[in-house]
């Protein structure tokens, strides 16, 4: 017999229980007083709030005031006496949901309430829940949450003890297996037979051991912080029925992305009284990449009978243009409800869409649109930075705006999410650069030593930390030093000297590149020596080249390659970001000194900051000024996404642009850039498919002042669908030498030149005769005898950069270079 059977709640909400039995009046006088609140609501939305007792299910699109009507009815929950705060369980999809919707309920029923512990995330209440409880699965109280790290190593230890080949059955790709077992709310024993096959038929017994791993370790990962307490619910009735009694109310937001396990979870506290009311709409359902079921919303009707349903159409956020072109992106998926949603704030501006050259280049402007609506230009009354936010599909996107911002002193605040350079990966590849460029950066050295991990202990660190204080030396020295006497050992041993070569390698092709006219022997300073050329290489490398190859060589870029969480394809993607912002460098330590230089920028304490987020993270907000940047096939719709999901997984990239554009109230712009680099590689990028969807009349063309000069400027006036297919035309006749004559292509050729300049093998290929190489042009396909097929990015002398299909952006001579055309299969 367990204490929680007499007595399952915490001193604090005893407290507040015993307040409420001496509270009956006040209860009673709470339940008289009048509810203002009701006022500001819709006769739906009242309907939905009034409607207190059974199942209630507000299903309707974006900016009907769902939240605003849950939040309503959790006042009028308290303000009628019908339940104490703590008696209500109420889920949000984010932390600070939870916080704002606290703060709105107190408001309503004029502060009185004593907090609500019971309102929060999934995994918030099912923490609390199952450390009540834990003794029942077998664990103690104050067990440990493990990180995804920790998870991992558990699951390599298992997989190397069954002698299962690492190589062909990652570690990782189990991990990911059971994270999906555990969203559908499957434990070993009720695992179905359709699942025996996966990882190598291996799968299911190893689910089982590394539970009980868990257990033994006093440990959960993050899917069992559900799945336990389901368990708990389905053995131990009674627990369940003192829950189901004890939350009299049950209120759940953006229902569309919950998954099986946290739909059980909810279906069995709410069985017994059934007053649960969720709220939700179809079209915004972006979860699904993660176990999120739309179909629980369509079951809720079924597992619920008699459920009162309740439909809003009235759009209180958002102008007619910005709905009407919302409604038309989403209008193209067939997988929907379909609803009708209408405004009365008739008018207003227009969707803006806007195309650039180049990532860069949308910032500069957006930061400049962003400082306008601050000022009030254009006949608009000035609009806060508070109340402006730019919503991009994947966090490498931010990097550009986050150094543009700081470069201008604007305040920004980044949600969900450190700022770029603040970033794990960022900070561990920047770590690489630095002691590259001071062999004596101790603090970068110590971050990096063992990151990958090298099987460096604490001793063996130690042991260095040691060496280089007694000696007076960096730790780099004294590392070299400990390898070269073998006083480090093992595998940690022989991994650190791999490490220590790597840097004098590195610094070793940084110096010789960088000499002036290394090639050259003009030049012969003997107080100065010439750096030797380092073994192994040809031809200098430019400081980009080398940052890639400093990531690779390390094991960096490898160690997020291998890692199979959900998170690694976008550090993966922070990593090319961030080789790519160094070309606009002249060199490693240039840039350093950049980012030195605008992370001090500081603007942390401004009172007013734009926001910039990930569409994911902003679904539930809204602002009166809203930014799209990206809107390029391949990025927006993510082309892993289609890769991955097909047609699903095209749907659901489009209700991402849906809650995208739905978050407006007032102004949203829409852009393009005709050159990205994604996955490493620089793109000609086509407009997004779902700029064709935007109906037309909603919609204005921009035209960035002075870019594609008058042939991609004057289709201003034509229609997005006419504009993006000129556009689109322009990409595909990048082979044909005519679009080169227009002085929009030129334009773009004078910018690739110019970043080209910046490249520091420039110098020496000037001596080359030009005519004397292949004419090839910027975006013909060629043939590589190594690389394969690509397409021509830059021209440079005798060197083109080419975009290989598979090998990825690189410089080649070209004489190595073939016309596709003239490839003989
Ligand atoms: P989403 O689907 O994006 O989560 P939602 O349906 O939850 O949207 P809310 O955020 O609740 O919508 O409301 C959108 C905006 O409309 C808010 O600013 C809210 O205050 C306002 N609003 C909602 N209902 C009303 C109403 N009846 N009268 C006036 N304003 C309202
Ligand atoms: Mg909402």
């Amino acid at each position: 017999m367990t204490d929680w059977d007499d007595d399952p709640f915490e001193s604090a909400e005893r407290a507040s229980l015993s307040a409420r039995a001496s509270g009956g009046i006040a209860a009673r006088a709470m339940a008289a007083r009048p509810a203002p609140y009701l006022d500001d609501l819709n006769p739906e939305q009242r309907r939905a709030v009034e409607t207190l007792d059974g199942p209630v299910l507000m299903l309707a699109g974006a900016g009907t005031g769902k939240t605003k009507a849950l939040t309503t009815r959790i006042a009028h929950l308290l303000n009628t006496g019908r339940a104490q705060p703590n008696e209500i369980l109420a889920v949000t999809f984010t932390n600070k949901a939870a916080r704002e919707m606290k703060e709105r309920v107190g408001r309503h029923v004029g502060g009185v309430i004593e907090g609500m512990p019971w309102l929060g995330t999934f995994h918030s209440l099912c923490n609390k829940l199952l450390r009540r409880h834990a003794e029942l699965v077998d664990l103690k109280s104050n067990f440990t949450i493990l990180d995804t790290d920790d998870q991992l190593r558990l699951l390599k230890q298992l997989v190397q003890a069954h002698g299962i080949d690492d190589k062909r059955w990652p570690a990782r790709m189990l991990s990911g297996i059971l994270d999906q077992w555990k969203n559908r709310g499957w434990t070993p024993e009720t695992l179905p037979a359709s699942e025996s096959s996966a990882y190598n038929h291996k799968g299911p017994a190893l689910y089982a051991e590394y539970q009980r791993r868990l257990i033994e370790l006093n440990a959960v990962d993050f899917g069992d912080l559900l799945l336990h307490v389901v368990t708990i619910f389905q053995k131990y009735p009674d627990v369940l029925e003192k829950y189901q009694r004890w939350f009299k109310y049950i209120l759940v937001d953006e229902y569309q992305d919950t998954n099986v396990a946290q739909y059980l979870w909810l279906r069995l506290l709410a069985q017994g009284h059934r007053n649960i009311c969720c709220v939700g709409d179809d079209d915004q359902s972006i979860y699904g990449w993660r176990g999120a079921e739309v179909g629980n919303i369509l079951r809720f009707e079924k597992d619920f009978p008699g459920a009162t349903t309740i439909r809003l159409e009235q759009n209180y956020r958002s102008t007619s243009h910005i709905l009407a072109a919302a409604s038309g992106v989403i209008a193209a998926n067939e997988d929907r409800l379909g609803k009708t949603l209408w405004t009365q704030a008739e008018g207003g501006e227009k969707v803006r869409l806007i195309g650039h050259w180049d990532g860069d280049e949308e910032a500069r402007w957006i930061g400049e649109e962003v400082e306008a609506y601050q000022r009030g230009t254009r006949g608009l009354d000035p609009i806060g930075l508070d109340d402006q936010a730019i919503l991009v599909r994947a966090s490498f996107q931010m990097r550009a705006f986050e150094d543009r911002f700081l470069t201008i002193g604007m305040p920004y605040r980044v949600i969900g999410g450190p700022r770029f350079y603040e970033r794990m990966e960022i900070r561990d590849a920047m770590a690489y650069f630095r002691v590259v460029v001071s062999p004596e950066d101790d603090l970068a050295f110590e971050r990096i030593v063992n990151t990958p991990k090298r099987g460096l202990g604490d001793k063996a660190q130690a042991t260095i930390n040691a060496f280089a204080r007694e000696n007076g030396i960096s730790l780099l020295e004294a590392a070299d030093t400990l390898v070269a006497d073998g006083a480090i050992k093992g595998k940690g041993g022989k991994a650190l000297g791999e490490l220590v070569r790597g840097f004098a390698r590195w610094r070793a092709i940084m110096l010789w590149s960088a000499a002036p006219a290394a090639t050259d022997d003009a030049v012969i300073d003997l107080d100065d020596p010439l750096p030797e050329r380092p073994e192994g290489l040809e031809e200098p490398l430019s400081h980009v080249e080398l940052a890639q190859l400093i990531l690779d060589e390390s094991g960096y870029t490898g160690h997020w390659q291998n890692d199979k969480t959900p998170e690694a394809p976008g550090r993966l993607e922070n990593l090319k970001e961030l080789v790519r912002a160094l070309e606009e460098f002249e060199n490693l330590q240039g840039f350093l000194e950049h980012v030195a230089l605008v992370m001090s920028n500081d603007t942390e304490d401004a009172a007013e900051k734009v926001t910039i987020m990930t569409l994911h993270a902003a679904k539930g907000l809204e602002f009166p000024v809203v930014f799209l940047p990206g809107w390029e096939d391949g990025l927006f719709p993510s082309q892993r996404s289609m890769d991955e999901s097909g047609m699903k997984g095209l749907e659901e990239e489009r209700r991402l642009a849906y809650v995208g554009i739905t978050r407006a109230e007032r102004h949203c712009t829409i852009s393009f850039v005709a050159n990205r680099l994604t996955y490493g590689q620089w793109n000609n990028a086509m407009p997004s498919r779902f700029i064709d969807e935007l109906p037309e009349e909603h919609v204005d063309i921009l035209t960035p002042p002075g870019l594609y000069g008058g042939g991609f400027g004057a289709a201003a006036t034509a229609s997005p669908k006419a504009q993006a297919m000129r556009e689109s035309d322009l990409m595909d006749r990048a082979a044909n030498a005519d679009v080169y004559k227009s002085p929009g292509w030129a334009r773009m050729q004078r910018n690739s030149a110019r970043r080209s300049v910046r490249q520091p093998t420039e110098a020496r290929n000037m001596v080359i005769d030009a005519s004397a190489t292949p004419a090839f042009e910027v975006g013909e396909r060629v043939f590589h005898q190594k690389f394969g097929y690509g397409k021509v990015t830059g021209l440079e002398g005798d060197k083109l950069t080419v975009a290989f299909e598979k090998a990825g952006e690189k410089k080649v001579v070209a004489s190595y270079v073939t016309a596709a055309t003239d490839v003989p299969f």
